[in-house]
C-alpha cells in the first residue's frame, strides 16, 4: 500500500497569492500528492518584512484563497504556537499527527537558495522529503550548487512527463520540479496596494476584497485614517505564549492596569512591552517572583532582572519581551505607553 503524501507549504503569506496556488495545484499533482497543507507563520524569523499583516488577517486570507481546492487546507499551526516560526518544529508536529505519512516540504528555489539561514537546516533536510518548485527570478538549477554542492547526490530533477515514484522516494529526498510558474510576489502586491493600484487577478478575489475591507497594505496615514483606533489593537490568543503566561501570572497577583505593547515595527531590541503596576514593593517582589517561576516551569529563563531589591521599576528581560513592573509613581514618571506612543496596544 502506498503511504499518504502530504505536502506542507510554508510562507509567510503576506498576502497569499494566485502563484502560491498555481505552483500548489501543479506541484500536488505533478508528485502525486494527496494533500497539502498551506502553513502561514506567526513571525517570519528571517524577515524584514515592514508591512506584515497581522496573522489572523493572513491566516483569512489563505482560507478565503483555498475555499475551492478541496485538496489544499490551510493549518494554523504556527499561528497558534505564536513566537518565532521554525519549519524544524512545525515539521515535528506534522509528523507527530500523520505517523504513517510522507511528509514533503514544499518551496521555491528562492528559498531553497536562503536554505543556510534556516533553523537546524541539515536535521530539517534529514527529516521529511522537499520539493523545489521553479520560480521566476532564479534558475532551477541553481539549486543542485546548494551548501556547496553537498545534497546533490540526493538531488532528482524531475521532468516534465516523470512523476514522483515510491522507488525515486527511496533513493531521493530532493526533488527539483520545473512549473509553471506565475510571475507574482507578495512584494508586488503590498506596492501595488501602497500605491492605490489594482491587484485584481494577482490574487484570488475574496483574498483582494478581504485586503480593501480590512486596510492591509495601505500608506501608514490612509491605514490609520481608514482604520482608527483598530489597527492599533491586538488580541490576547495571537500573542507568543511567553508572553502570555506572563500576563496570565501577573494578573495572578492582581497587577493593575496591564498593557502589552507590539514593538516588532518600531524597533529592534524587543518584539514585546508588557507594562503594568503593583500597590506596593512588596507585591511588584511578588509580581515578579510567580511571572519568573511560571515561565521557569516551560524552562523559559530571562537574561536579567534589574531593580528586584528596591520594587520602583523592575525590568524582567527575557529577549524578545520585556516585563515592566512599576509602582504606580514610577509609572507615570517613566511614562512608557506615551514614549512608545505608536506602538499598538493591548489593555488587559
Ligand atoms: P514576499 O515577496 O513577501 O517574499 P512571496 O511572494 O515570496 O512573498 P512567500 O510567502 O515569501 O511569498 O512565499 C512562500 C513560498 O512560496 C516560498 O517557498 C516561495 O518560494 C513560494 N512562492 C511564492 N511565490 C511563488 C510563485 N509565484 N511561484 C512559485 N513559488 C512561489
Ligand atoms: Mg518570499
Amino acid at each position: 500500500m502506498t503511504r499518504e503524501r502530504i505536502g506542507i507549504f510554508g510562507g509567510t503569506f503576506n498576502p497569499v497569492h494566485s502563484g502560491h496556488i498555481r505552483a500548489a495545484e501543479e506541484v500536488r499533482k505533478k508528485a502525486g500528492l494527496d494533500r497539502i497543507l498551506f502553513v502561514p507563520s506567526f513571525i517570519p524569523p528571517h524577515k524584514k518584512t515592514v508591512s506584515i499583516a497581522e496573522p489572523h488577517h493572513r491566516l483569512k486570507m489563505v482560507e478565503l484563497a483555498l475555499e475551492n481546492y478541496p485538496h489544499l487546507t490551510v493549518s494554523s499551526i504556527e499561528i497558534d504556537a505564536g513566537g518565532k516560526s521554525y519549519s524544524i518544529i512545525t515539521l515535528g508536529k506534522i509528523k507527530e499527527r500523520h505517523p504513517g505519512a510522507r511528509l514533503f516540504f514544499i518551496l521555491g528555489i528562492d528559498a531553497f537558495l536562503d536554505i543556510e539561514t534556516w533553523k537546524e537546516y541539515e536535521r530539517l533536510l534529514d527529516s521529511c522529503y522537499f520539493i523545489v518548485m521553479s520560480r521566476p527570478g532564479n534558475e532551477l538549477s541553481e539549486g543542485e550548487n546548494v551548501l556547496g554542492g553537498k545534497y546533490e547526490g540526493r538531488m532528482l530533477k524531475i521532468a516534465e512527463d516523470m512523476s514522483i515514484t515510491e522507488e525515486m522516494c527511496d533513493q531521493f529526498s530532493i526533488f527539483l520540479l520545473s512549473i509553471d510558474a506565475l510571475n507574482i510576489s507578495s512584494t508586488e502586491i503590498r506596492q501595488k496596494s501602497q500605491r492605490g493600484e489594482s491587484i485584481s487577478g494577482l490574487v484570488p478575489e475574496p483574498v483582494e476584497s478581504h485586503i480593501k475591507k480590512n486596510g492591509l497594505y495601505l500608506k501608514p496615514q490612509k491605514k490609520e485614517k481608514m482604520t482608527e483606533k483598530k489597527s492599533s489593537k491586538f488580541s490576547f490568543q495571537y500573542l507568543p505564549r511567553e508572553v502570555q503566561i506572563s500576563i496570565q501570572a501577573a494578573q495572578d497577583k492582581k497587577s493593575e492596569d496591564l498593557t502589552v505593547l507590539d514593538l516588532r515595527r518600531l524597533t529592534s531590541f524587543t518584539d514585546y512591552f508588557i507594562i503594568t503596576h503593583g500597590r506596593s514593593s512588596r507585591q511588584n517582589a511578588a509580581i515578579t517572583d510567580h511571572i519568573e517561576a511560571e515561565l521557569k516551569k516551560e524552562n523559559i529563563r530571562p537574561l536579567h532582572i534589574e531593580g528586584r531589591e528596591r520594587g520602583e521599576w523592575i525590568l524582567m528581560d527575557y529577549g524578545f519581551f520585556i516585563v515592566h513592573i512599576f509602582s504606580s509613581q514610577a509609572r507615570d514618571y517613566y511614562s512608557l505607553e506615551k514614549l512608545w506612543r505608536d506602538a499598538a496596544r493591548m489593555n488587559c
